[in-house]
């Protein structure tokens, strides 16, 4: 396979505290190294057409962000390979918050009692989410799939509900090993967990970090049961720029995040795998059925953010519109997709 080679890092787009520039600059040597390594990346809905909208990622580095062409998801022109993904996962390249955080005693990110605390309160929301979805009398055990620590399954944990959580970094299941009592943590991916069914499975952000989010989605299925459900939670583009990231894409395009999502991407993403929407919100949060509906979702269909996508990723002006401005526009757009 053809290198591509980047350019020099440019940079960051937040001030970073010197371990943190430490820290890229090991990522980037690892790059330069042949360590970590790269491959041209083709959107889940088949199509390699795209325009670019970013040269530069918020590390700095060489990484364009672009649009598809044909279902305006927002990917990385390039991905990590599955064996760099792995290295990168499992090698201490990747620290949770390590872009926007420096309190881990050991470099960059969040401390683990920080952040297995974090897990725990986004574990309550995303059960009271799911909660006012359906009902949990059928469901019997729970898997969590990248669940770090193990603490949003805290929430969910109760003697009729068995949980399950998965991650491939072995510190932070060690970590909830040694405090999350009722919860069974393992180290590993989905190809550790054998024949094992599961009613309910949470990916919580997960899927923006996907090499190939059609493959996974597809294995997954194995590990469901017949009526299974599946919710994901993503950064949701509407989300991104105008809160969490300071109304700069540039923040959320890190070479973690390999996608970018609003909900009819995930929607499409997710009728393409032969999931079956159930509800979902453009934060994004979102639930499906594990089988499939003969009436696949066409994003084609939702002119109202794929126009949105279209003025913002096409024209700067649009871009630097302000918050509140953009908002006005979300709720009109809102008002249209009701009436039609
Ligand atoms: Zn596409």
């Amino acid at each position: 396979m053809k290198k591509i080679n980047f350019q020099n890092p440019i940079n960051p787009v937040l001030d970073f505290s010197e371990q943190q520039l430490k820290h890229r600059n090991r990522i980037d040597k690892a790059i330069i190294d042949g360590i970590i390594k790269f491959q041209h990346s083709k959107c889940f809905c088949g199509e390699t057409d795209s325009r670019k909208i970013l040269d530069y990622d918020a590390w700095g580095f060489n990484i364009p962000t672009v649009i598809c062409k044909k279902c305006r998801t927002i990917r990385s022109e390039y991905f990590m390979d599955d064996d760099s993904l792995n290295i990168f996962y499992k090698d201490g390249f990747y620290s949770a918050h390590m872009f926007t955080n420096s309190n881990n005693p050991s470099g960059v990110g969040v401390s683990l009692d920080n952040y297995l605390r974090e897990e725990i309160n986004k574990g309550v929301a995303i059960k009271s989410w799911i909660e006012n979805q359906i009902s949990f009398d059928e469901i019997k055990n729970i898997l969590e799939v990248g669940c770090g620590c193990g603490g949003i399954l805290e929430a969910f944990s109760n003697k009729n509900t068995q949980c399950y959580g998965i991650d491939y970094n072995e510190e932070y299941i060690e970590y909830g090993r040694q405090r999350l009592k009722n919860i069974e943590l393992s180290v590993g991916g989905i190809d550790s967990l054998g024949h094992k069914k599961f009613d309910l499975v949470i990916l919580s952000d997960v899927v923006e970090h996907l090499n190939n989010p059609l493959a996974f989605l597809d294995a997954l299925k194995k590990n469901m049961s017949a009526n299974g459900i599946l919710y994901i939670n993503v950064p949701g583009f509407f989300g991104i720029s105008f809160r969490r990231f300071g109304n700069n894409i540039r923040q959320f395009t890190k070479i973690e995040h390999l996608w970018c999502y609003s909900l009819n991407s995930l929607k499409l993403l997710m009728s393409n795998a032969g999931y079956t929407y159930i509800n979902g919100t453009q934060e994004v949060r979102a639930l499906f059925y594990s089988n499939s509906d003969k009436n696949r979702f066409d994003s084609g269909n939702n002119y109202d953010s794929n126009l949105f996508l279209y003025f913002f990723t096409r024209y700067g002006w649009f871009r630097n519109i302000n918050y509140s401005i953009t908002r006005i526009i979300e709720k009109i757009t809102y008002f249209f997709r009701s009436k039609f």
